[in-house]
């Protein structure tokens, strides 16, 4: 047998099996970033849950700061707000209302994998 044909026959094969393997892995993996709540989101995925969660700036994409402290002082739960500020650009800067840092991070964690049950079922 020809070798260059025997090459071009196992690259083809490889490239074939890649092409499966790729076309069979979930979607939602590479769903890794949304603007949501005006800031920009960024996580991974380990199985089905969402780790390293963070917020970014829209604008220049600098990791933001999440300022609770304001809701810290509030009792009412529909009066407490988290805000995301960037201080690197001094723009951008979303908010969520109705809870302090934890709720904000399970609200946008809730939404993600919201999204990405919906890419699941296409
Ligand atoms: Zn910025």
């Amino acid at each position: 047998m020809n070798l260059a044909i025997f090459l071009f026959a196992v690259v083809l094969t490889m490239f074939i099996l890649f092409i499966l393997w790729y076309k069979s892995r979930p979607k939602h993996l590479s769903y890794k970033e949304e603007i949501l709540y005006g800031v920009l989101w960024k996580w991974s995925w380990k199985k089905d849950s969402v780790v390293n969660l963070w917020c970014y700036c829209p604008k220049c994409n600098n990791a933001l700061v999440i300022d609770d402290t304001f809701s810290k002082n509030v009792q009412n739960l529909s009066d407490k707000s988290t805000y995301f500020v960037c201080k690197n650009c001094d723009s951008g800067g979303g908010v969520i209302k109705g809870g302090d840092r934890d709720y904000a991070l399970v609200i946008v964690k809730r939404e993600i994998l919201k999204n990405a049950q919906n890419l699941k079922g296409n």
